[in-house]
């Protein structure tokens, strides 16, 4: 799977949430004001792109974007690990997005995070494992991760939803400090606000077999990125370092879109991070 955001859409992403222009952006990597807007658009650095000073202006990290450039990726992880985690990816238009479903393989009490584009899929594994379908968390209430929700919801009705939001019937609202048994697997929740006013990240642990921890992040962590937060992106990296950054590097990080990572990696490559 590609990374999430490619160099382009993290160099527009900095440039938006700094109030920088293009025009500084170019001078400050060493190119044409032309040469730079084909870098945004295609995400392929021109040779010669100063990756130090652009970072430097952009409040990235400039030798991680290099790092991109030549083809860093998240090592690849080995899911079998977690007894049980699967990804659920759905594409709608233009994009794909994750959900998570784990189970308590003895008991098969399940837990969805996210719904994704389509029920269909959910529905599917659902059925074929035999699950007790129990909690379904939202990450945030961005359309791509609860349009399945209404559907699951008439497919299941016993299913309790749980969200950061503020607007939904207040049986849904995440109380803080509580936490929620799925069998043997414990779910607590943070509010990581930055993308979303409402970004709440989930902990599980409890794995079988002494599995790390995983944290179902949403759009607040990417692989090599994170989610667009324009002007509240010192709010979103305060909340990753506070919330997320803070677990062990194995923790098994879960993002709303691209490839699985961990903490440790993330702390060590992300651009964002300096
Ligand atoms: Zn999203």
């Amino acid at each position: 799977m590609n990374l999430e955001d490619s160099l382009g859409d993290i160099l527009r992403k900095a440039r938006t949430s700094t109030h920088t222009s293009p025009e500084a952006a170019a001078a400050a990597a060493g190119l044409s004001v032309d040469a730079y807007a084909e870098f945004e658009r295609t995400g392929t650095p021109p040779s010669g792109t100063q990756f130090g000073p652009l970072g430097d202006l952009l409040t990235l990290n400039g030798p991680r974007l290099e790092a991109q450039s030549r083809g860093w990726r998240p090592q690849p992880v080995d899911l079998s690990q977690w007894q049980r985690l699967e990804v659920i990816t759905t594409a709608g238009e233009d994009m794909t997005v994750n959900a998570f479903l784990i189970w308590d393989p003895v008991s098969r009490q399940a837990a969805l995070f996210d719904t994704g584009f389509t029920a269909g899929p959910i529905q599917e594994r659902i059925q074929a494992e035999g699950l007790r379908f129990e909690y379904l968390f939202i990450t945030h209430s961005h359309y791509d991760h609860v349009m399945a929700l209404g559907e699951l919801r008439r497919l299941n009705p016993a299913v309790r939803v749980r969200s950061g939001s503020t607007q939904v019937p207040v049986e849904q609202r995440l109380v803080p400090d509580s936490q929620f048994e799925v069998g043997s697997l414990k779910v607590t929740h943070r509010p990581t606000p930055g993308h979303a006013v409402d970004g709440v990240t989930y902990r599980i642990t409890g794995w079988a077999g002494g599995a790390p921890p995983v944290v179902v992040v949403g759009d607040a962590l990417f692989a090599g990125s994170i989610g667009g937060a324009r002007d509240q992106l010192p709010l979103a990296r305060d909340r990753v370092w506070g919330e997320i950054f803070v677990q062990p590097d194995a923790t098994l990080v879960c993002p709303g879109h691209g490839p699985l990572t961990t903490v440790g990696q993330e702390k060590a490559n992300n651009p964002w991070f300096l």
